[in-house]
């Protein structure tokens, strides 16, 4: 048997827990010889659930996305706690940050996004040090900051939230529904600003206030005001204070690329890869998840197009071995390279699939908000310089509802949907296939009374989870082989194990099946 290729993996998120998974094939084989190198402390968990395990919604266990201990029986090398301080290409090796080096064949870099810091007097960080937050304020990206919220809440305090984007309206909706005090502190004249137009905006503001979140609209933060080294207020440009127990910085995200551009591969807004994830030309080192942006696009920050990558990169690793060493060099005093055996040289794989366009929906995780929005949503409905582009408006601001849809050509280009769930979900299908709407775009607004427009059977190849891309017919097949649980049908084909906001509809095809009559 040939020498085991060595795969190396840099971070162990959601992302890199999916590459490992389904490289384990080829570990058991003994063709791969796995290591995966992350900086938490634990293996990687459901990063898109922190909010939830915050508030108390859930427990850290409950989304655990590996096992390190089951890895390791399984042959993986995992090591936690491990930084990665340095790669070195030249003899195919990365530094950790005690200097032990890691050799590789091949290099994966799941590093993830980090959280923008905002530029607050009070928030001073020393030049090249990793940053530090002080006590008080953090930024909702892992389990330890997750832990800072769930004191505030469990002891019914205030949050302080800046930031009006999705992440940050809805952590405050979460705050809010558990019992502390939400103050969502953003620019503009609404929270969400790159996903509504003025009327949805207004109307978005006033749910969050009735769900009790303290809106303070159109401010700009200059500084953490602090209190025995603790955070005790942020404050604005007008001088007023926001106080609180605890300030959530929620301004954005910013790929981790740092790494990649110290061993000189290209990066800007992410670590750059083609349509096949590579970063290099040699075939050898590869970037997925938050941290690739791919044939240019910035990475989507969305766990579905990452567990994508990872599930074509794993086949990818699985059938292709490394190109033999090209020339004498450094690299040479390492064991051999095994030679590229494979007559599968020519890649049977298509591309990996690359970020959907037009950008994909948002759907906001948030009860009782049924919240929806894509594409751009600014034209007006007068405007004469829309380009060819119509705007259709509904609105029942009594009910809490609102609907804009943008078209181009009869095709929808941009819309945003507050308090219509069933007309939201059949307009990010229209969205995302970019089909026609109904001339008469009444009819879409019918699909609320499930009585006169009962829901149509969906088609097996439709897709029923957005973030692992499980179909409707794979969860059937799961219920029909007695998965009676959504847990047990996120087992058979992943199907829920995202952010959760399709469990409801495998519930229903759960309930569907227990009505069925036996033996039809
Ligand atoms: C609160 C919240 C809500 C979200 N909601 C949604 C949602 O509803 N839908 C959705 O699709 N997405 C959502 N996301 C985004 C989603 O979580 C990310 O897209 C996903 O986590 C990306 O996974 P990743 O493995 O690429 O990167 P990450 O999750 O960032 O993991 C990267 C890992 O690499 C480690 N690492 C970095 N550098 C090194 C190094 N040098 N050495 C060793 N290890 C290193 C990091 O410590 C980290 O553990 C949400 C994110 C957050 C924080």
């Amino acid at each position: 048997m040939s020498t085991p290729e060595r795969v190396v993996v840099v971070g162990f998120g959601p992302v890199a827990a999916r590459l490992v998974e389904d490289l384990l094939p080829a570990v058991a084989a003994g063709t791969l010889a796995l290591t995966v190198l992350g900086a938490e402390s634990r293996a990687a968990y459901n990063r898109v659930l922190v909010a939830e395990v915050a508030v108390g919604r859930t427990a850290a266990g409950a989304i655990a996305l590996a096992d390190a201990d089951e890895l390791r029986r399984a042959g993986v090398d995992v090591r936690l706690g491990a930084t990665v301080r340095r790669v070195d290409r030249s003899r195919r090796r990365v530094l950790l940050d005690d200097g032990a080096p890691v050799p590789y064949d091949r290099l994966v870099f799941a590093t993830g996004a980090r959280p923008i810091l905002p530029t607050l007097r009070g928030l001073d960080f020393a030049p090249h040090a990793e940053p530090r937050l002080p006590e008080g304020v953090a930024a909702l990206r892992d389990l330890d900051d997750a832990d800072l919220l769930r004191r505030v809440v469990a002891d019914g305090g205030r949050a302080v939230i800046l930031g009006g984007g999705v992440l940050g309206v809805e952590a405050a909706l979460l705050v809010q529904e558990h019992g502390a005090q939400a103050v969502l502190v953003h620019h503009g004249r609404h929270p969400l600003p790159r996903h509504v137009d003025d009327d949805a905006g207004r109307l978005l503001a006033h749910r969050l206030c009735a769900a009790g979140v303290q809106l303070v609209s159109e401010a700009r933060a200059v500084a953490v005001q602090r209190e025995s080294d603790r955070f005790a207020a942020l404050e604005l440009a007008d001088g007023a204070l926001v106080p609180g127990d605890l300030l959530v910085l929620s301004v954005g995200v910013r790929a981790r690329d740092e790494l990649a551009a110290g061993c000189g591969l290209a990066t800007g807004n992410g670590i750059h890869v083609d349509g096949r994830l590579r970063a290099d030309t040699e075939d050898r080192v590869f970037a997925i998840g938050d941290c690739a942006a791919v044939d240019g696009a910035r990475p989507s920050g969305l766990i579905g197009p990452g567990w994508a990558q990872a599930e074509w990169l794993a086949a990818y690793l699985t059938r292709h071995r490394t190109p033999p060493v090209p020339a004498p060099g450094p690299a040479d005093t390492l064991p051999a390279v095994p030679p590229s055996a494979s007559p599968e040289s020519v890649d049977p794989l298509p591309a990996a699939s690359l970020p959907a366009e037009p950008p994909g929906a948002i759907l906001l995780k948030a009860r009782g908000l049924d919240f929806t929005s894509g594409g751009d949503v600014s034209p007006g409905l007068w405007d004469t310089d829309a380009g060819g582009r119509r705007v259709s408006i509904w609105a029942d601001p009594q009910r809490g509802a609102y609907c804009k849809m943008v078209t181009e050509d009869g095709a929808l280009t941009g819309f945003v949907a507050l308090g219509l769930p069933r007309t939201a979900a059949e307009l990010v299908l229209l969205y995302e296939r970019g089909r026609e709407l109904p001339a008469d775009r009444t009819t879409l607004f019918r699909l609320e009374d499930p009585v006169a427009a009962p829901a149509a059977e969906p088609g097996p190849d439709e897709v029923l989870c957005r973030c692992s891309g499980a179909t409707h017919g794979q969860v059937a097949t799961a219920r029909e082989t007695g998965c009676t649980t959504v847990e047990e049908v996120g087992r058979a084909c992943r199907a829920g194990t995202g952010c959760g906001g399709c469990r409801d509809r495998i519930e229903a095809v759960l309930r569907a099946a227990a009505r069925e009559p036996v033996g039809v």
